[in-house]
């Protein structure tokens, strides 16, 4: 619009001086030597101009074949660049399809067409993978190191290749470097943490997950989650090492991320025990119990009660039943509390009370003990072990990686090596616990340790029914 506006005003301009030399003729005289130029003015003004005109043309010639071959050179350096970006492209694709030959074949042409070495040593690379030669491979991540662009991504290259080759110790250097390069990379904290959980460097990990949780790399509840069971593993460790204020801290950090984690219930419990702290033990697993009470926390409260006097230790277990007289393990820890006792109405009692319409397979064995305990009835007592065969499996901890059933709780699954894999569930039916070999010794709770259960396929368990 302005720019037709300034010709239309341009126009104006030359039609009115036209107009004005038109309407007001005169003449000019030019003498140069033996010349005399005699012309209109009008004549004179469109000399003027057609030289004007005829200056800037050739002008613009002039500059337009000075400036060809830079033109030349710089339009032939826009098309291999072009052309080179379209053969990565073309690559990326090939690698994504899995074309081995269409992807070498990119890889050779972005080469030799871009002078990018961080942009096609990927595609190279990832070329090279794709066609099963690792070792070229791992020339080109190599290299790939000497460029802070792509340091990175040649990292990330070695490190895949470390796992998928099973060398841990050169995955977790390579993982360390690249989390030192992107710290806050969700894959790369993800990846450290792993391979420190796998060789089972508590304190890294701890240090590691903690530092995500405050980065917020990971989402929250489940990083405090993670974080809590490698805590009750370092506190196991220090325990172990004899370094009791380690293990002590660690265990009282784990079960403030994490209260419903009964393994950091347990070993905090047991840890204040161990500094004469037995009241703050025993309240501790008296909360849990509240929460949800499990055989382990009914063992460790046992473990707990100093008086050997079976008629105490009932007491006891009757307070302890008192935090959740609703629940089934509160019947069965104190039944086996009144066996022990010898206190057969009140044991048959709670056992029916745990039993209700589907007895589990504990509640069966208990059942065999107590009429084998109270009358001598061996019949009744091996109707009740038959039954335990085929009852309602009890809760155990069970992989929910690969439904393998342990016989105690680790932060690494022992069947499949899964973290964090195990809860406290059901077992897949078909996974049922076996039975004790011998019926335990009453007036300690018993020790009840489920054998680890032949290897599974990776499947998931079915869900219990
Ligand atoms: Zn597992």
């Amino acid at each position: 619009m302005t720019r037709a506006m300034l010709l239309f005003a341009q126009i104006v301009v030359l039609v009115a001086a036209a107009v004005a030399l038109a309407w007001r003729p005169g003449r000019v005289a030019i003498e140069w030597g033996a010349w005399r130029v005699d012309a209109s003015v009008g004549f004179l003004a469109f000399v003027v101009a057609v030289i004007i005109v005829v200056a800037v043309v050739i002008s613009r010639f002039w500059g337009a074949i000075r400036r060809a071959p830079g033109h030349f050179l710089e339009s032939r350096r826009m098309s291999r660049r072009q052309r080179g970006y379209k053969a990565l492209t073309q690559g990326m694709v090939a690698v994504a399809a899995g074309d081995v030959q269409e992807a070498r074949r990119a890889a050779r042409k972005a080469d030799a067409l871009l002078d990018e070495p961080p942009l096609t040593m990927l595609l190279s690379a990832q070329a090279a993978q794709l066609g099963g030669e690792e070792t070229a491979a791992r020339r080109y991540f190599e290299a790939m190191l000497d460029h802070p662009d792509t340091a990175f991504l040649g990292v990330r290259g070695l490190l895949m290749q470390a796992i998928k080759g099973g060398d841990k110790a050169e995955a977790l250097l390579l993982a360390e470097r690249a989390y030192k390069l992107r710290p806050e990379t969700e894959w790369v904290v993800d990846q450290l943490f792993e391979l420190q959980v796998e060789s089972a460097l508590w304190s890294e990990a701890n240090e590691t997950i903690a530092t995500a949780i405050r980065r917020k790399t990971l989402p929250a509840a489940n990083a405090r989650r993670r974080r809590a069971a490698v805590l009750v593993e370092h506190s196991r460790l220090a325990e172990a090492e004899g370094d009791l204020d380690t293990a002590l801290s660690r265990a009282r950090e784990a079960h403030d991320l994490d209260p419903g984690l009964v393994p950091a219930t347990l070993a905090l419990a047991r840890l204040f025990r161990a500094r004469d702290r037995a009241a703050r033990a025993v309240r501790l697993i008296e909360e849990a119990w509240a929460r949800g009470p499990t055989p382990e926390l009914a063992s460790a409260y046992g473990a707990l009660i100093e008086d050997a006097d079976p008629l105490a230790r009932v007491k006891r277990f009757q307070r302890l039943f008192s935090f959740r007289p609703d629940h089934r393990e509160s019947h069965i820890a104190l039944a086996e509390a009144s066996l022990a006792a010898r206190l057969w109405g009140e044991a048959r009692k709670h056992l029916a009370g745990a039993a209700g319409t589907a007895p589990t397979a504990r509640v069966c064995r208990l059942m065999a003990e107590l009429e084998e305990l109270e009358s001598g009835d061996m019949a009744a007592s091996r109707q009740w072990l038959a039954r335990a065969t085929t009852a309602v499996p009890d809760e155990a901890w069970v992989c929910s990686d690969c439904g393998a059933v342990a016989g105690s709780w680790s932060a690494l699954c022992g069947n499949c090596n899964a973290f964090g894999s195990l809860a406290w569930q059901l077992p897949p039916r078909a996974m049922r616990l076996p039975a004790p070999a011998s019926a335990p010794k009453r007036g300690n709770p018993p020790e009840r340790k489920a054998a680890l259960p032949p290897k599974q396929g990776g499947a998931k368990p079915p869900a219990p029914a």
